[in-house]
């Protein structure tokens, strides 16, 4: 079966193998050694200051960064599930709240993020996702958070890239903490979380907050190489070896291959007469509008052996969600969409003739050479 899910994502052979060995001491100076060489690692993929690694989903880590900077008052993006867990994190810790709200086909905009500043000279805090996934939407995130700069340096912006870290280059030079977890573009199991943050953030973190995600804790440990707390080991181990095996690659080339199968995937689709839902489509994944996406999926993943995600909350059973995420063969990705193709004739929608993986391989190929 092909995990093609926007999160998990499959993780490779050799990293498995690498997990695969006995369990460390995390208190040993053969773990430490080991730390070391991932934190400077993951240093070199979020290009930031200052980087934790905390054992917990990427929830953990967007609570986290709420509970450690945020002072009064939250600006939140709610364009989809992810946004509005921001806003539902920040009401838990009691901090005040202003949302705004957009269809989850829908990026935020620089003037409606400014307007809100400018309404309320309080908020010190910005949430929102680079690309959120209840869509598969890409916000603007780079230009919003240069216009929040330059209303206030001081409000402290929050991203989440969970599926943008590692998918293509995220400018950072406005954004104060950057939030990327296991399970998505990096290629592991589930349940480590990462945090880039710049020299503003770690300021503002101060003493920290909180007690197990106290991130003044986590950041006076992680510099000398443990953890506050006992290290997810195992999954250190694995992203050591993911990220050395990316840095084989080049991440310019991981993010050329990554837009290359993007870009193949959607127009491969849009061919065949799919309809991509987000306004801002996300190189993370394809979000397809279809009012019998739980038919196309029940086909694509008994006949075919492709396994991709359907729709929450008002779009259950109206999307279908591919990955495009992480060191994916291309051939796995030419696949799918011959896949949804073959859907589409087995549903009586339209008589397959191979046009989405020519498609797909003209576009790749195009962009390839590029
Ligand atoms: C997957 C995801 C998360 C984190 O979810 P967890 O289940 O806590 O790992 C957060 N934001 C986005 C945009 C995601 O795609």
């Amino acid at each position: 079966m092909l995990l093609f899910t926007p999160g998990p994502t499959p993780v490779l052979e050799a990293v498995r193998m690498a997990m695969a060995g006995p369990t460390l001491h995390h208190r040993t100076p053969e773990f430490e050694a080991i730390f070391k060489e991932t934190r400077e690692r993951l240093m070199r993929l979020f290009g930031m200051d200052e980087c934790v690694m905390l054992a917990s989903s990427g929830t953990g880590a967007m609570e986290a960064c709420v509970t450690n900077l945020a002072v009064k008052k939250v600006l939140t993006i709610n364009a989809g599930k992810f946004g509005e867990r921001f806003t539902r994190i920040a009401e838990a810790f009691g901090l005040e709240t202003v949302e705004l709200k957009y269809g989850w086909d829908t990026p935020a905009s620089v003037e409606d993020v400014t307007a809100a500043l400018a309404d309320d000279p309080q908020i010190d805090t910005l949430c929102i996702q680079v690309s959120e996934s209840a869509g598969g939407l890409r916000h603007p995130v780079e230009e919003i958070a240069a216009a929040v700069k330059s209303v206030n340096p001081g409000i402290m912006v929050i991203a989440d890239g969970i599926t943008a870290v590692g998918v293509e280059p995220i400018d950072t030079a406005n954004i104060d903490a950057l939030i990327a977890g296991s399970q998505k573009a990096l290629m592991l199991p589930p349940g480590l979380a990462m945090i880039g943050l710049s020299d503003a953030a770690v300021e503002r973190i101060g003493e920290g907050s909180g007690y197990y995600f106290n991130l003044a804790a986590e950041i006076k440990k992680q510099r000398r190489n443990t953890t506050a707390y006992t290290a997810p080991t195992t999954l250190i181990v694995g992203l050591s070896k993911m990220l050395e095996m990316v840095e084989e690659i080049g991440y310019d080339e991981l993010y050329r291959r990554t837009r290359a199968r993007a870009m193949a995937t959607r127009a491969a689709l849009e061919a065949i007469g799919c309809g991509l839902f987000p306004k801002s489509p996300a190189l993370s994944m394809s979000a397809v509008y279809d009012e019998e996406a739980d038919a196309v999926r029940s086909v694509l993943k008994t006949e075919f052996g492709v396994n991709v995600a359907g729709g929450q909350d008002h779009l259950k059973g109206k999307l279908f969600r591919i990955n495009q995420m992480g060191l994916i063969p291309v051939y796995e990705s030419a696949w799918v969409v011959n896949a949804v193709e073959w859907a589409y004739d087995r549903l009586g929608r339209r008589t397959y003739d191979g046009l989405a993986s020519r498609v797909f391989n003209e576009v790749y190929y195009a962009n390839e050479k590029r």
